[in-house]
């Protein structure tokens, strides 16, 4: 059996989307910026990805601008405000623990080069507390970045409280909605965020794509500079076919969106029943605030990247954190955020499930995992030490 449960990572393209793709990439081959037809069948096929993309959202068509995906989108926002912040003395930037590294590496690097970034704790169930937010905010704040969905533990966050908050306060407000758009309703205005972050990929869409809404009048600098594509705030000629990709998987997967969640929250509740069943095991993040498509754990006593390696030999894939932090020995920012200590941190693993997933998937996943983590168990000294009282259990 072949079971894929590691969406939050990345998903397949759906057929409609590839089909969208590849039409655009056969027929559609023309620049946008050339004045002949071809080009201009390619400029109107961008136009109305645009309008689609921005009718999902409840935004403005001139309000999209494409980019390269999620990361680079959460790196215009933020660099954006954080400039526009200082040409008015304004010099502090407030986020949470919680967030990808796309913000927390840009957030690093605005600090090196002078700004005061305040992170924000969350609480042991991976929410940040909206008076928190408030009472970072001053009136050097320039901007509040956080995240709506978080891509480890699932949970979401107030954001529409924060925009508000952010609004009375005249501070600019970015959300990086890469793992909700597409999997929850999120609309802009009732959000109240001046910048968003989407990506494709993590919603049926191809790979290397994304966009980043930016509310009209608020400020936008280009990362890139060179030609005057996307009003001049990003240059390089558009990847029309996969921005084509995009417009139908978000269309698709907004349409589908009751019937998926509903799905999704039936295999979530029973992955999350039977896996509870483990002793000495953990659910991380609140158990009813989190998307419809991420369960993370922690298993006391074993190595996550073991786990992962054994599930993959029986056809599972799935992930220990985020797939960006795999391959590094630190534990996951997330799990130490919500107070897991560094010795359980180790032992997590993300199911995050899709909507081609099954309830199959869910009773061999079921199958599974006892085994291989009870395995993991037999093999290991500190389960051996714990069983004989050397070490306390903490879960
Ligand atoms: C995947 C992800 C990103 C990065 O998106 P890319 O398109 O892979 O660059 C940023 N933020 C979150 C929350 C994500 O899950």
């Amino acid at each position: 059996m072949f079971v894929y449960a590691d969406h939050a990572a990345t998903t397949k393209m759906r057929p409609a989307a590839l089909k969208a793709y590849t039409d655009a990439a056969e027929a559609v081959y023309g620049n946008p910026s050339s004045l002949h037809s071809s080009g201009q069948r390619a400029k109107e096929l961008l136009t109305s990805c645009r309008e689609r993309i921005a009718a999902c959202l409840g935004a403005d068509a001139r309000e999209i601008f494409f980019t390269s995906g999620g990361s680079e989108s959460d790196n215009q926002a933020i660099r954006s405000a954080a400039y526009a912040g200082l040409k008015k003395g304004k010099t502090k930037l407030v986020s949470t623990a919680i967030e990808h590294h796309a913000v927390l590496h840009t957030l690093e690097k605005l600090q090196k080069e002078g700004f005061e970034v305040v992170l924000l704790p969350v609480t042991a169930e991976g929410i940040v507390r909206v008076e928190d937010v408030e009472g970072a905010i001053d009136e050097k704040t320039a901007l509040v970045s956080v995240m709506l969905a978080n891509n480890e533990i699932g949970t979401i966050q107030p954001v529409s409280e924060i925009g508000k908050i952010c609004r009375a306060r005249g501070v600019l407000f970015h959300t990086d909605a890469v793992q909700a758009v597409g999997h929850i309703p999120v609309d802009v205005k009732e959000i109240g965020c001046d910048y968003l972050a989407l990506s494709a990929h993590k919603f049926c869409g191809p790979k290397g794509v994304g966009a980043l809404y930016v509310r009209r009048g608020a400020p936008i600098f280009p990362l890139i500079e060179g030609g005057a594509q996307e009003s001049g705030k990003r240059a390089g000629t558009e990847d029309v076919p996969a921005i084509a990709g995009m417009a139908t998987a978000l269309e698709a997967s907004v349409a589908d969106m009751g019937a998926t969640s509903a799905l999704l929250k039936r295999l979530q509740d029973k992955l999350i029943d039977g896996l509870l069943r483990i002793p000495h095991c953990a659910l991380n993040g609140d158990r009813n605030r989190r998307l419809p498509s991420n369960t993370s754990f922690c298993f006391e006593g074993i190595e996550g990247e073991s786990l992962l390696l054994l599930l993959d030999d029986m056809g599972i894939c799935a992930s220990s954190g985020s797939a960006c932090t795999s391959g590094s020995l630190d534990p996951s920012h997330v799990l130490l955020a919500i107070g897991r200590v560094h010795d359980v941190a180790h032992g997590s693993l993300r199911i995050s499930l899709g909507e081609e997933n099954t309830e199959a998937d869910v009773d061999y996943l079921l199958q599974c995992i006892p085994e291989v983590v009870s395995h993991l168990r037999n093999m290991s000294p500190v389960w051996r030490d714990l069983l004989a009282g050397k070490r306390q259990f903490i879960l």
